[in-house]
């Protein structure tokens, strides 16, 4: 039997405690599983600092990966015999659910920022490079990695296939919904799976929803919405990221001024270079990055020293509402009242924006070109959900930022109060 259609010959189950489980049977998932680029997703958080404000949100890439597989494999299996359903894409499509983020490093959001990085690039490298998973995609066919590669990209010739894992009613969104809510505790970001894969139906370019689906619907789109603000905008999380990134981005300019460390970068040379294989990428999970942090402490330069200590130790940046545009002058002024109280502003005064939005109609050409979400009525037409929907309607197209300005409140707190730029510093930064 050719490799692509061999089966287990016992199906295997992994427990979830999103879907309760999650069903294997396909040899070749379960190779992908076993390799190594895939194992080492257990070693990148899915959620990357929102740990440090909702304890429970240790889950990994690797969770959410298996989860987003799982969705995929439940809408095949609905799909299997309908009209548009081609049986042979099946092992595609559960592929490139279950591969999706392998491109994913640490705490990929400081670090995409601060090096100029893309994971989707790193997503394609290991699936086309010399690697475990590269080896087990050749055996199915020569072409089968460029072609998960390509769903992944969304420039796979079949929109139904890409349309079920990105856009913007798709399995990945669907898992990290739940997940997020599971593992964060949060009351938001529940809604009904079972109902809305039970009333999706392919067609030959695009996944389409039962029109009696629509609340269902609204309410993961709600989800969605609460879910940003609550969890995934949280500003304390942002504070950890501030520090994150401000730690990388000393490391870089310590290593570019040959400051001499105790504990060289070693495992970060090739992102300052920007010239990393495959493999130097793979080497640095977040394991690795904290065992870092914690050297850094015991530094002699005070600002990586302080930085990692508050990363490790949870001693967060406080935060205060703050728009930059609004408040350019007041940034400048208490930029230059840092430094002249000795606290370098590059480091310790930071504006954090987050926006999102969350539902869009097509707009063709636009940033993103988001696929909106089409119901099918009873007489086969298809209207777009937010011309039908007035709950989706009212937050369309809607963007909403938060702007907020850190710092560390506890150095403030320590310069004696006769300095009375001590007071006008707090004054900027509303503090009583
Ligand atoms: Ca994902």
């Amino acid at each position: 039997m050719a490799y692509r259609d061999e089966q287990l010959n016992e199906e295997k189950v992994f427990k979830d405690p999103v879907h309760r489980y999650v069903h294997v049977r396909d040899q070749v998932i379960w190779d992908l599983i076993g390799a190594r680029e895939f194992q080492r997703l257990r070693r990148i958080k899915q959620l990357g600092t929102t740990f440090l404000t909702f304890h429970g949100a240790e889950h990994s890439r690797f969770n959410h990966s298996l989860g987003v597989y799982e969705i995929i494999r439940r809408i095949l299996d609905n799909f299997s015999g309908q009209p548009n359903w081609n049986p042979d894409e099946r092992l595609l499509c559960l592929t490139a659910a279950l591969l999706h983020d392998l491109g994913h490093g640490p705490f990929s959001h400081s670090f995409e920022k601060v090096f100029h990085l893309d994971h989707e690039d790193f997503t394609n490298q290991i699936i086309l490079g010399k690697t475990e998973i590269n080896a087990i995609l050749t055996k199915v066919d020569l072409d089968f990695p460029n072609k998960v590669a390509e769903v992944i990209n969304k420039t796979y010739h079949n929109k139904l296939i890409v349309s079920l894992i990105s856009s913007q009613i798709d399995a990945d969104r669907m898992d990290y919904l739940q997940r997020d809510a599971y593992y964060t505790g949060v009351s938001y970001g529940h809604f009904d799976m079972e109902r809305i894969l039970r009333v999706m139906r392919p067609l030959p370019d695009k996944v389409v929803i039962k029109s009696s689906g629509m609340h269902a619907v609204e309410d993961y789109i709600m989800s969605r919405y609460q879910m940003y603000w609550q969890v995934y905008f949280h500003p304390v999380s942002r504070s950890a990221e501030v520090l994150l990134s401000k730690i990388l981005h000393r490391v870089k300019e310590l290593y570019s001024r040959q400051y001499s460390f105790k504990q060289e970068p070693k495992h970060f040379l090739a992102f300052f270079t920007g010239k990393m294989s495959v493999e130097d990428y793979i080497n640095l999970d977040e394991t690795v990055v904290m065992y870092y942090f914690q050297m850094w402490i015991n530094e002699n330069d005070t600002i990586l020293s302080d930085l990692c200590q508050r990363f490790t130790n949870r001693r967060l940046f406080q935060y205060t509402d703050f728009n930059p545009i609004e408040k350019i002058v007041e940034l400048k002024e208490l930029a230059q009242l840092f430094e002249s109280v000795g606290i370098d502003s590059n480091y310790y005064l930071v504006v954090d924006s987050s926006s999102d939005l969350p539902y869009d109609f097509y707009r063709p050409g636009e940033e993103g070109e988001r696929l909106p979400i089409y119901l099918q009525m009873s007489n086969g037409e298809l209207k777009e959900l937010s011309r039908a929907s007035e709950i989706v309607e009212s937050i369309s197209g809607k963007k909403r930022t938060d702007h907020k300005l850190y710092y560390p409140a506890d150095l403030i707190e320590k310069l004696p109060d006769q300095n009375p730029k001590k007071a006008r510093i707090k004054t900027l930064l509303g503090l009583k």
